[in-house]
This record gives C-alpha cells, sequence and structure tokens, in this order.
C-alpha cells in the first residue's frame, strides 16, 4: 500500500501546511513523517534515507559550490554596477538592485564556505555521521520493510532474518 505522500501539507488534515514548498529540496533524514496535528503518517519525499538513496547529488562536488560563487559575484558586480549607474545618472538608486548585490555577496560566502568544507573533509565527515544516523534508523527491521514496500531502494542485509 502506497503511503500518501506531503506536498507542502498534510495529506489528511492539510493543517501541517508550509509555504515555498519544494520538492527537490533535499534533506537527511527518515522521509516517513507524522503529521503533528492529526497524527497521520505520511511520505515527505524532500527526506532522504542515506542508505537507500545516498548522498545529495554533487554533495561532494565543488562544481556547484563554484557556480554559485560565479553567480553570486556576477549579481553583486551588476547590482553595483546598476546603483553607481543610475545615482550618476539621476541621483537616486532602485532599492531591488541593492537587494540583488546584497543577495550576491551571501550566495558567493555560502558557495567559498561550502569549497572549504569539502576541501578540507569537514562535508565528507558531516555526511558519514548522518549515513551511521541513517543505519541505525535502518536496523529497526519494521522500518527498513516499510521503505522497502514504498519502494525504497533498501540494502538486503538491513532485510534479511539475520538483522539484531
Ligand atoms: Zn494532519
Amino acid at each position: 500500500m502506497n503511503m500518501p505522500e506531503y506536498k507542502g501539507k498534510c495529506p489528511n488534515c492539510g493543517r501541517e501546511a508550509i509555504t515555498g514548498y519544494e520538492p527537490r529540496q533535499w534533506y537527511y533524514g527518515s522521509p516517513v513523517k507524522r503529521c503533528k496535528k492529526c497524527g497521520f503518517t505520511y511520505l515527505d519525499k524532500r527526506y532522504h534515507e542515506i542508505e537507500t538513496d545516498g548522498y545529495e547529488p554533487d554533495a561532494l562536488s565543488v562544481r556547484r559550490s563554484g557556480l554559485a560563487v560565479l553567480l553570486g559575484l556576477g549579481s553583486l558586480v551588476i547590482g553595483t554596477i546598476f546603483v553607481f549607474g543610475e545615482i550618476y545618472l539621476s541621483g537616486r538608486y532602485h532599492t531591488a538592485m541593492v537587494a540583488i548585490a546584497v543577495i550576491g555577496i551571501i550566495i558567493a560566502v555560502w558557495g567559498v564556505i561550502d569549497i572549504i568544507r569539502i576541501k578540507t573533509g569537514l562535508k565528507q565527515k558531516k555526511l558519514e555521521k548522518l549515513q551511521k544516523e541513517s543505519e541505525k534508523r535502518l536496523l529497526d527491521r519494521n522500518y527498513a520493510l516499510l521503505l522497502a514496500e514504498q519502494g525504497y531502494n533498501v540494502p538486503e542485509r538491513y532485510l534479511g532474518e539475520t538483522v539484531k
């Protein structure tokens, strides 16, 4: 039996809701969630068990963070040029352009921090810790069977009778 899926609100009561639900977001943890309002159990596919789904694609690649740095710096440069250009031409400026520059700085800084975490192995360590937690959850055979039933690629060792 397929469990109903969370798509921004509880599929049963609709009360446990978030705005800006983004299905492509990737969190680590159990996808099986319980609604805090009505107690209904559902799948939130933004959550991934490392033991069944692995790491987020590109989790340890600096390509994505490098791209973020470039995009961030690009926004910063464009925003700054517009603000100073407008001040020069008309004495006024659009706050939206300031926002673009500021968001650019934030994205670039995030990218640099991510690259440092990958290069120093901090991110790998964090992922290994999360993997241990995932392993621990799956050692509960009922949970492993439930995930397998929902179509997750559960390794055989969690499903066999010998697991304790
Ligand atoms: Zn509910």
